[in-house]
Formats: C-alpha cells, sequence, structure tokens
C-alpha cells in the first residue's frame, strides 16, 4: 500500500515497448490500441523522438523559464504555423492547459463565467474538474467552483438559449473522449462560435485527446468552420513526454504578461527536444494523408465486420480515435481482448475505445478487426446464455 489507490488497474504489467508492441512481465506481446490513451501517437519510442531526447540529455535538461528557451520559440512554431493563433504557453499537462485557458479567458475578458457540457472531460484539478460536466469526478469534492455552468452536449435549444454578459468562454471538446466517444456535430460546433461571438466570449476548445494528428488533422477543430481563440493540447504532443500547450490568438497575449501565470518545469528544453520532433513528423501533409487513408479503411473494416454482430450498436469515430459502442460488459470484453493479445481502454461505460498508433500498420490493423470480431462474437454467445439462463 504505497501508493494512494487511485487507479482501477488492469492485471498487466508492461515492462518494455517499441512501435505498435508492448511486452509484459512474463514476456508476452500485445498490439497496443491504447497508446497510453491518445499519448503515444507514434508508437512507443519512435526514434526522431528519443534521438532528439538523448542530444538534449547531453547538452541541458532544466533552466528556469527566467531564462532564454529557443526551444520553447521552436516548438511553439509548429503549434502556431498549423492552426490560425499566435501564442503559446508550455505546462506539463491536459488539465495544466486548460487552468492556463481558464485564467487567460477570465483575466482578458474581465468576466467570470466559463460554460462546458454535460459529460465533458477536461481534469483533475480544482477548476478543471469544476469545469468537467460529470459527477462522478466532482463527486466527495464538495463545493464546485461557482463560475461554471453546464449545457447538453449537441443539443442546439439549449444554446440557442444561452445569454449573458458574464460569460468568459465557452470550452468544448470537439469529440467527447472520456465522455463516450461522442463527435460533435459540425453545425452545433459552428453555432458554439457563433454564440461565442453573439455574446462577447471566448471559444476554448479542448484538444487534449483530440489533437496531434489523432483524427488525420493536426487539431480536430480543423474539420469544421471553426476559428477558436484558445486551443488545448498535451497528450500526444511529446510522444510520451509529459507536456501540454495553451495556444491562444495574438491579443490575449496583452493579459498573460510577466508575473501574471508561470510554471517551473513546463517548456523545460527535454520536453521541447521531444515537442519538436514529435510535430516535425506528425504535422506533414502525407503522414496525416495516410492516416486518413489508413482509418478510413479501419472504420470501414469495422463497420463490416461487427456491425453485423448482435452485441455491437455502434462504430464511431474520427481518425484513430474509435469507439465501439456494445451491449456486453465493457471490463470483460477489454479483458478477453487483452488474452488474444490486443488492448484497448473503455470510454464512458459501454464504448470501447481504440486510439491506435497513427503510424499503425494496414496489418496491424487487419489483425485488430480479427481479434475484435473473435471477441465480440463470444460476447453474444455469453449474453445469449446469460439471457438464457434468467429465463
Ligand atoms: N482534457 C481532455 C479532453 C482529456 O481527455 C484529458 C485527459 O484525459 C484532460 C483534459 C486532462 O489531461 P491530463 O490528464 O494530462 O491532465
Amino acid at each position: 500500500m504505497s501508493l494512494f489507490p487511485t487507479y482501477k488497474r488492469f492485471p498487466l504489467t508492461i515492462e518494455s515497448a517499441k512501435g505498435t508492441t508492448v511486452v509484459d512481465d512474463q514476456g508476452n506481446e500485445y498490439l497496443d490500441f491504447v497508446s497510453g490513451i491518445a499519448v503515444c501517437n507514434l508508437g512507443h519510442r519512435p526514434p526522431a523522438v528519443q534521438q532528439a531526447v538523448e542530444e538534449q540529455l547531453d547538452k541541458l535538461w532544466h533552466v528556469s523559464n527566467l531564462y532564454q528557451i529557443p526551444l520553447q520559440q521552436e516548438a511553439a512554431e509548429f503549434l502556431t504555423n498549423v492552426t490560425n493563433l499566435d501564442c503559446v504557453f508550455f505546462c506539463n499537462s491536459g488539465a495544466e492547459a486548460n487552468e492556463a485557458a481558464i485564467k487567460l479567458a477570465r483575466k482578458h475578458t474581465g468576466r467570470e463565467k466559463i460554460i462546458t457540457f454535460t459529460n465533458s472531460f477536461h481534469g483533475r484539478t480544482f477548476a478543471t474538474m469544476s469545469a468537467t460536466g460529470q459527477e462522478k469526478v466532482q463527486e466527495g469534492y464538495g463545493t464546485m467552483l461557482p463560475t461554471f455552468e453546464y449545457l447538453p452536449y449537441n443539443e442546439m435549444e439549449a444554446l440557442k438559449d444561452l445569454q449573458g454578459e458574464d460569460i468568459a468562454a465557452i470550452m468544448i471538446e470537439v469529440i467527447q473522449g472520456e465522455g463516450g466517444l461522442v463527435e460533435g456535430k459540425a453545425s452545433f460546433l459552428e453555432a458554439v462560435q457563433e454564440k461565442c461571438r453573439k455574446l462577447g466570449a471566448l471559444l476554448i476548445i479542448d484538444e487534449v485527446q483530440t489533437g496531434i494528428g489523432r483524427t488525420g488533422a493536426p487539431f480536430a477543430f480543423q474539420h469544421a468552420e471553426l476559428d477558436p481563440d484558445i486551443v488545448t493540447a498535451a497528450k500526444g504532443l511529446g510522444s510520451g513526454f509529459p507536456v501540454g500547450a495553451m495556444i491562444g490568438k495574438a491579443p490575449l497575449a496583452e493579459s498573460f504578461t510577466p508575473g501574471s501565470h508561470g510554471t517551473t518545469f513546463g517548456g523545460n528544453p527535454l520536453a521541447m527536444a521531444a515537442v519538436k520532433a514529435t510535430l516535425e513528423t506528425i504535422f506533414n501533409y502525407h503522414f496525416l494523408q495516410e492516416v486518413k487513408e489508413k482509418a478510413a479503411y479501419f472504420q470501414e473494416e469495422l463497420q463490416t465486420r461487427l456491425l453485423p454482430l448482435s452485441t455491437v450498436r455502434e462504430v464511431r469515430g474520427q481518425g484513430l480515435m474509435i469507439g465501439i459502442e456494445v451491449k456486453g460488459s465493457v471490463p470483460t470484453i477489454i479483458g478477453e481482448l487483452r488474452g488474444q493479445g490486443l488492448l484497448a481502454v473503455p470510454a464512458g461505460t459501454h464504448v470501447l475505445r481504440l486510439l491506435p498508433p497513427l503510424n499503425v500498420s494496414y496489418e496491424e490493423l487487419q489483425t485488430a478487426v480479427q481479434q475484435l470480431e473473435s471477441v465480440l462474437k463470444q460476447t453474444k454467445a455469453a449474453d445469449e446464455e446469460e439471457l438464457s439462463s434468467n429465463r
């Protein structure tokens, strides 16, 4: 009991990993379709990132943000070049990136209220937990920060009724990851943006899970007609090196001046080396084109092979962020997939989430389809048995 039991861990100890394959302490190999939950977008230990970090290890590990760090500028340019945004604040996680966004929105607008959505997930700090529209995340912590209000996701009517000159920002995920892999409709997302403009509020898009090529674009908001004021990123940004970023429009810079926000570790040279090498590969037209093609193939195979099964309700998602809504028990299915050599995680209560590395091969995608088909077929049999024994 030397650790707080904050995680319900799978009975699996991964000892080593390379590319799409992880190896456990018994020497068993698994195809990793979790990628550390959308972190290892280039697979495990991608050579270019490993080399960049190793070179940086020999030069400089850490220096205070009170000194010039040219690597931060270089890494930031990758993020500003692919978005319509201008300035980056580097931190260490998704929650910290959202925390920075919340603080900046409040300071810049002079307003306090932030609108988020039911079933959203924005992090575990007090402000980002308050922003998260899920009671189970907030349970036991007493009164949440009072300046957050939640609207139902994808519901136009509630959005239409939203009013108030005290709203600093609307914060939204383009696809709700933790909330069950629910895609925001383009028309809804565009209406959220329109509402922001009407109310003089900022549009914050949380791309912590959807960003860094996961959906086949650098950021998922780029699939719709969106022009956010702030975008947050983390997970895939450093290929497993802990790093987060808040990216915003130029006028916001006047509200984040010396002393107004900061961090000891954020933007440290090792993290920046990992970010640069990661984005050099992922923010490349041909790489992302391949992700889109592979994703289209994978989604079509999943639809064809899984939808006829009585346990499968829906296959959905964008790019290589995929949810399979099932009727059986998700933890049981995940355990059985692990037994077949495939790692997957849940999203919400009845969705199986697949997040393969973006450089996964067609053969590996086909292997996963077969493993999923075989397990989900058995799940159906188990359910029927259960049903008949209940009769
Ligand atoms: N925002 C979204 C959309 C996420 O999916 C997550 C983590 O799952 C976070 C924020 C929090 O990120 P972190 O765990 O790095 O603090």
